[in-house]
């Protein structure tokens, strides 16, 4: 390594710690940290910090990377009440973006006004203009768009149910996707802070990781995870989670999906939901995938040398994959864990489980939770009570159920509230060294020896006002010594 390939970052500090550093970094690690004042700029090049706190990189421990990728290409219209104001933020998004525009999130049932294929003409000319209703049931297409799709619709340009959903794919599929989109979002994360990201997409990831990464999409270290219908093919091949498959991507875990969700009423309880009819053989939800058929394939994997990743949302679900990971010895983790019995926390620590939560959910979901989960919610989204039982915490966005980006979580975790709302179950706050932790994969400070995964932050997240949590500005990040994100001139 030569001397041109070291940095040396001036006078930061440490969350906690009042007195100043310096670091010099060479060969993507941390070869020295000092008093700041201490190490010459000649070193290398020098950023000064001028006091900004130094964190370890952050994860995101549970993304569906791509599916995230096509939701930040598409405008966000989910704040909008009005076909107006449809029209004005397509108006406004198209002057940045001038080869096609694809909207999401508008609901129409509650609009004062119609929407009109000529006022959505007026405002987009000849770019091919969709949008995409919340509840993916209906679009709204100008000509442009129309013609592209093959189809036509009346003076309204709205296409529903059927009609639309045939042609939706015509607008953002993954094959449209280029490796500039995927880096685009990467550096959209790095600026949040991330340099890795557990990828449950549900694709070839093993293949298509490595590609991507030689392909340029190189800017967060990436952990692919198997799914079920590629296992036999990842054995055989040898591969063992951890094992590097080229640069930054290393072989994640296996995912397996055993419930599923809250807010459609399937994921696997021990009581009925409320509202349904408990003589209902599916009133508690139910596994998506037989407690034998989960069992087996986590015996597989860990035989093989590859952890497991287990889905599972309901209290049964999770009593069920606790007797699966004691059964098998299967390492790994359980992912969301939002119902829990009482007795299952200690349980993960005890098997050495990981939980790898969600605590922005509990914010989208906290409504939901109080109508179909009534009189269970102090065990909902349980995360004191798993720091109190020792249990490792790992925390994730599962974008694009919530953006990518950690400080979202992290506020989640700690305020566990919203939109100026009261705390929900604040016994389950979190305290910020853990929620910290949580997001950096266990540690919360760097030493002399660390890979150079690192950001600079311009507050104390130990002691800075809880509403800057949420936001949290990122001047920095580093992966293995490279800049991956700066605002720093
Ligand atoms: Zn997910």
């Amino acid at each position: 390594m030569s001397p041109r390939d070291a940095i040396v970052v001036k006078n930061t500090r440490v969350p906690g710690a009042g007195h100043a550093v310096d670091v010099l970094i060479t060969g993507g690690r941390i070869e020295r940290m000092s008093p700041a004042g201490t190490i010459r700029g000649e070193a290398g090049r020098t950023l000064d910090a001028d006091g900004r706190w130094m964190l370890p990189g952050m994860w995101d421990h549970h993304v569906h990377f791509t599916q995230w990728v096509i939701r930040r290409q598409r405008v966000d219209l989910t704040t909008t009440s009005s076909a107006a104001e449809v029209l004005s933020v397509v108006q406004r998004s198209l002057r940045t973006d001038s080869r096609r525009l694809v909207g999401f999130g508008f609901r129409d049932g509650l609009w004062p006004d119609q929407p009109s294929l000529a006022a959505l003409d007026a405002v987009s000319g000849d770019i091919p203009v969709a949008l995409i209703a919340a509840d993916l049931h209906c679009m709204w297409l100008n000509t442009a768009a129309q013609r592209l799709a093959g189809v036509q619709t009346d003076p309204s340009g709205v296409l529903r149910e059927a009609a639309s959903f045939a042609v939706m794919d015509r607008f953002g599929s993954v094959e449209d996707l280029t490796l500039a989109d995927y880096v685009q979002t990467e550096r959209a994360a790095a600026a949040r802070g991330v340099v890795g990201v557990v990828d449950f997409e549900n694709a070839e990831n093993l293949t298509q990781w490595p590609q991507r990464w030689r392909g340029g999409v190189d800017l967060l270290r990436v952990r692919a995870a198997i799914w079920p219908q590629f296992l036999t093919e990842a054995i055989s091949a040898g591969r063992r989670t951890g094992d590097v498959l080229t640069g930054g991507v290393t072989v994640g875990p296996l995912k397996v999906i055993s419930d599923g969700s809250l807010n459609t009423r399937t994921a696997w309880c021990d009581e009925p939901y409320a509202g349904l009819d408990p003589a209902d053989p599916q009133a508690c939800g139910g596994p998506t995938v037989p407690p034998q058929q989960v069992r087996a394939l986590m015996e597989r994997a860990t035989v093989a040398g590859i952890e497991v990743a287990i889905h599972a949302i309901g209290d049964r679900a999770n009593a069920e994959v606790l007797d699966a990971f004691a059964a098998t010895s299967a390492g790994g983790s359980v992912e969301h864990a939002q119902l829990l019995r009482r007795e299952d926390a200690p349980r993960f620590a005890q098997l050495g489980v990981t939980a790898s939560v969600q605590p922005e959910h509990a914010m989208d979901d906290r409504d939901v939770a109080e109508a179909y989960w009534p009189g269970r919610t102090h065990r909902a989204f349980p995360l004191a009570r798993l720091r109190d039982a020792a249990v490792t915490l790992r925390f994730g966005s599962d974008a694009p159920v919530s953006p990518l980006d950690p400080w979202i979580q992290i506020a989640a975790a700690v305020i566990r509230s919203r939109d100026g709302r009261e705390s929900w179950h604040p016994e389950q706050r979190l305290d910020r060294h853990t929620a910290l932790a949580a997001s950096t994969g266990g540690r919360t400070t760097l030493q002399e020896g660390d890979e150079a995964d690192l950001i600079l932050i311009e507050a104390d997240p130990l002691s800075c006002p809880e509403d800057q949590l949420r936001s949290m500005p990122v001047a920095l990040t580093l992966l293995a010594g490279r800049i991956t994100h700066s605002t720093l001139v």
